[in-house]
């Protein structure tokens, strides 16, 4: 092994084989290497199976895989729990294997949150650890300030109670993220989130997807608190910063008619609908979306997902609509955004959908249903101002009057124009915060000068 200063310095990235973890991770590698670092990405070698080809390097970033005890087909999206549990135990042996074996040293190792246990691995190999935050930096106060007791949460003797956290606006028990209710089930999600709180002493950076201007209160709020929180996104496709190239890992299986149908669209016409990759809508959530649009005869692009191996059943109510829009099952979701003739979003609020939809300037009708989105779904609505959100009913599901006033509400009138204006602004606060001398871009000179100067 020779040493890190010898070579130019060199960063490995480490993250689970997750496509909404590798993604954000990847983009944030492209950028080190455009600052001059050498940088290695190591993820499952089950990865390399949904890869579009199995390459050594992507945007100059060389790739490492290492095994977390499964076979490769092994299927981890269903089996969450397992996964996470042998990534856990084999994933810190093979790593450091992988580190030792490796031709050139590393400076740095910097992780997606759901691998913990890298900074045990960084401190056994005396090596500095950032961490990135894939979720809103409101979402990392929230999770720190709960995991470590600093403040009063619901509890099941009161559920509805509502929570005031520094730098973030009082939460409604009902806004905050579904993992820290009474009422979570998802025990293995809490389990690590706890793991990933209680580790975080052994973090030196938190680079957040995000940008200061989006979540100024509560960034400084953390930097003021002992964090050093530094926002280096929005880490979204170069395609919808209107780059050329294609930094997508993945195989996509989109649908290209899409762009197609799109083309013929009047500019701000369009209400696109999608629920991200996990979320699978029931038939009265279906049946009420269609009604609602049905009521605003606005045209739409409607992504609806079905579980692996089921087709969209031939619902009537669908076939009414069909001359007024498109469904599709999967849509190319970041030239979408992109297009003119899309003027709104109903989304349910994951992260990504959120960055890319702030990034492209389009207006957001929130419909969030676990994890963060309801957080997510508070900062569109209350803090932005670039959307409004659908109420839901005693039953936890939604009318098709409430969509289609919701579409209303965000396509004309008053409110919509103060919307549209909002949306526009931090359109240009998210390409400024990327651009040279940008809040983001600064942050990463920042972050690399540091790592440098350990090497020297
Ligand atoms: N996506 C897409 N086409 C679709 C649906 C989703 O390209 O038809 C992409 C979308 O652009 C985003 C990601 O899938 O990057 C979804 O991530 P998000 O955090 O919004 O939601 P999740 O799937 O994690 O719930």
């Amino acid at each position: 092994m020779s040493s890190c200063c010898e070579q130019n310095t060199n960063v490995l990235l480490v993250t689970l084989s997750a496509q909404g973890h590798l993604n954000p991770i990847l983009r944030l590698g492209k950028s080190l290497v455009s600052k001059g670092l050498h940088v290695t990405l190591a993820t499952n070698s089950s990865t390399l199976k949904n890869m579009s080809s199995a390459p050594n390097s992507t945007g100059g970033i060389h790739h490492e895989f290492f095994s977390d005890g499964l076979p490769i087909d092994y299927n981890r999206k269903a089996n969450m729990d397992h996964y996470m549990d042998t990534l856990s135990k084999f994933g810190p042996v093979n790593l450091l294997a992988l580190i030792q074996s490796h031709p050139s040293k590393f400076a740095c190792i910097i992780h997606t949150p759901f691998v913990p246990w890298v900074s045990d691995v960084a401190a056994d190999v005396n090596l500095p650890n950032a961490m990135l935050w894939i979720q809103p930096s409101t979402l990392y106060q929230i999770y720190h300030r709960f995991y470590n007791r600093l403040d009063d949460f619901p509890t099941e003797s009161n559920p509805d109670m509502s929570v005031k956290l520094p730098g973030l606006p009082v939460f409604h028990a009902d806004e905050l993220p579904s993992f820290v209710l009474p009422s979570n089930t998802f025990r293995s999600f809490d389990s690590i989130l706890k793991q990933v709180f209680h580790n975080m002493h052994k973090v030196k950076w938190v680079l957040g997807n995000s940008f200061m201007e989006l979540e100024k209160d509560v960034i400084v709020s953390l930097n003021n608190g002992g964090h050093v929180f530094w926002p280096v996104g929005p880490l979204v496709p170069a395609t919808l910063l209107g780059k050329e190239e294609d930094d997508d890992l993945f195989k996509s299986n989109e649908d290209s008619n899409c762009m197609e149908w799109l083309n013929k669209q009047k500019p701000s016409s369009v209400v696109y609908i999608s629920f991200g990759t996990l979320l699978f809508l029931s038939e009265k959530d279906i049946k009420n979306i269609a009604a609602g649009l049905k009521s605003t005869n606005r045209p739409f692009l409607w992504v609806i997902r079905m579980p692996e191996n089921k087709e969209l059943p031939e619902y009537g109510f669908l076939d009414e609509i069909k001359e007024q829009g498109l469904i599709v099952s999967w849509s190319p979701q970041t030239q979408v955004l992109s297009h003119p003739a899309v003027g709104c979003f109903l989304s349910h609020c994951g992260w990504n959908s959120l960055l890319e939809s702030v990034v492209a300037g389009v207006p957001v009708i929130a419909c969030p249903q676990w994890t963060d989105q309801p957080t997510n779904a508070k900062l569109v609505t209350d803090v932005w101002g670039v959307g409004v959100k659908l109420k839901k009913d005693s039953d936890g599901g939604f009318s098709g009057d409430e969509v289609g006033r919701c579409v209303e509400e965000v396509m004309s009138g008053l409110k919509s124009e103060v919307i549209r204006k909002n949306a526009l602004e931090l359109k240009a606060a998210a390409r400024e915060a990327l651009m040279n001398g940008g809040s983001s871009d600064n942050n990463i000179r920042m972050f690399v000068d540091e790592v440098v100067s350990f090497c020297s």
